[in-house]
């Protein structure tokens, strides 16, 4: 079967206030998009509810992270339980702001994909490269790294919970894009990957996205790359121009 194309909008620490946010709800709300993507939005924790109910029925919300644990004494962290009963769908796991400000590790990561997992909820795994990682040509190690974790956690069939967002770390809300050729080879290399080390099945339907400076201008030429199947968008997310991404492949 087909991968569904993947359009997802990080909104990281944004906006800031309440009235921002409809303002941007109302945008998505009556946006013409195309009915063959999956648009899922991530607001941070404290609007996770509001804009589950406000948002069209036919997108869908992430947390931006959750914790490992279902519950007890952990300060400031939200359960996966706590998620899947609020009805929120799935979770940003393992974002390079996550794992460089406040020290995640892949272990970490791949401990809080299995939980997010068995507490019913799917996860948008995020990996990727450094500058310093690429200049060295340690992409695809890097990536592998990042991945092991997880497929020692999870069994073949938790594979449909999960859309692997490869990030380039230096792409980053920093206007430098992947070429689209960069973009497939590493893609195409996370696919060759998952076929080894899960089973071919995996690789053919895993949905493997592409986040890092995804603007309107970029997104058509890096969604017509063959292993490209959608986008994690964040500043653009913020944006009007959200709506031409969510159509980049119409
Ligand atoms: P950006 O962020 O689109 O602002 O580069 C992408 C992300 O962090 O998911």
């Amino acid at each position: 079967m087909a991968r569904k194309f993947f359009v997802g909008g990080n909104f990281k620490m944004n906006p800031i206030s309440r009235e921002e946010k409809r303002t941007l709800l109302k945008v998505l709300n009556s946006a013409d998009v195309d009915p063959n993507v999956e648009v899922v939005i991530a607001p941070p924790a404290l609007y996770l509810i509001p804009v589950k109910e406000l948002l069209r029925g036919d997108f869908k919300v992430a947390a931006q992270n959750c914790y490992v644990k279902t519950s007890g004494a952990y300060t400031g962290e939200i359960s996966p339980a706590q998620l899947a009963d609020a009805g929120i769908p799935y979770v940003v796991l393992g974002h390079s702001e996550r794992r460089t400000l406040f020290h995640e590790t892949s272990k970490l990561v791949a401990d809080k994909t299995r939980a997010a997992i068995d507490a019913g909820l799917s996860v948008i795994l995020c990996v990727g490269e450094t500058l310093e990682e690429r200049e060295a040509n340690r992409t695809k190690e890097v990536v592998e790294e990042q991945l092991k974790p997880v497929v020692e956690v999870l069994k073949e069939a938790d594979w449909s919970k999960v859309v692997i967002a490869y990030e380039p770390v230096w792409a980053i809300g920093t206007g430098k894009v992947a070429t689209s050729a960069q973009a497939q080879e590493t893609h195409a290399d996370i696919r060759a990957f998952l076929s080894k080390a899960v089973s071919p099945a995996v690789a053919e339907s895993t949905r493997i996205i592409y986040g890092g400076s995804v603007n309107a201008k970029n997104c058509k030429e890096l969604g017509g790359q063959k292993d490209v199947d959608g986008f994690l968008v964040g500043g653009a997310s913020l944006k009007p121009e959200f709506v031409d991404i969510i159509n980049a492949t119409r």
